[in-house]
């Protein structure tokens, strides 16, 4: 199943990239998963993001950063139905999603309409634990659906 997953993933990537679909950064929406938060961080990032004190011990401090500097919209994703309440909302046109490639397979189905570049987290500790992800490849998305 893990072999369909990434094939899911990256045809889906492929497809996004044929379709040069562009958003301006208040349509464009990043979503990631709680599970990328340092496991001995206290600070309660999945009620506010603003909580995040930007130590830099994981990414949510990179990503919020990339959403200030592009000003694109940010949600840490505490769930499969708010993640697809999200990406389906009317003024979201694009989403970068990063998540395990199962989750965002199911994601990417149950939200056909919608442009999304699926960005597999890294899982150097197992899943949904310390999970981490390759900058480069988010920055990259941003950048490709606002061009
Ligand atoms: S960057 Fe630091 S403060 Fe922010 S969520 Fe990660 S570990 Fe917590």
């Amino acid at each position: 199943m893990e072999f369909i997953d990434k094939k899911v993933v990256s045809i889906n990537n492929l497809m996004l990239k044929f379709r040069k679909k562009k958003c301006t950064p208040k349509n464009l929406l990043i979503l990631f998963p709680h599970c990328i938060q340092n496991s001995q961080c206290k600070q309660n990032v999945k009620n506010d993001l603003s909580e995040c004190k930007r130590c830099g011990k994981c990414k949510i401090k990179d990503l919020l950063e990339f959403s200030e500097k592009y000003g694109v919209n940010i949600c840490l994703a505490t769930g499969g139905r708010v993640a697809l309440q999200k990406v389906m909302a009317e003024d979201i046109h694009g989403v970068i999603a990063i998540a395990c490639e199962k989750e965002l397979r199911t994601g990417l189905m149950a939200a056909m309409s919608k442009a999304i570049f699926a960005v597999p987290n890294l899982r150097p500790h197992g899943y949904c634990k310390d999970t981490d992800v390759y900058l480069d490849e988010v920055r990259e998305a941003i950048e490709q659906f606002l061009q």
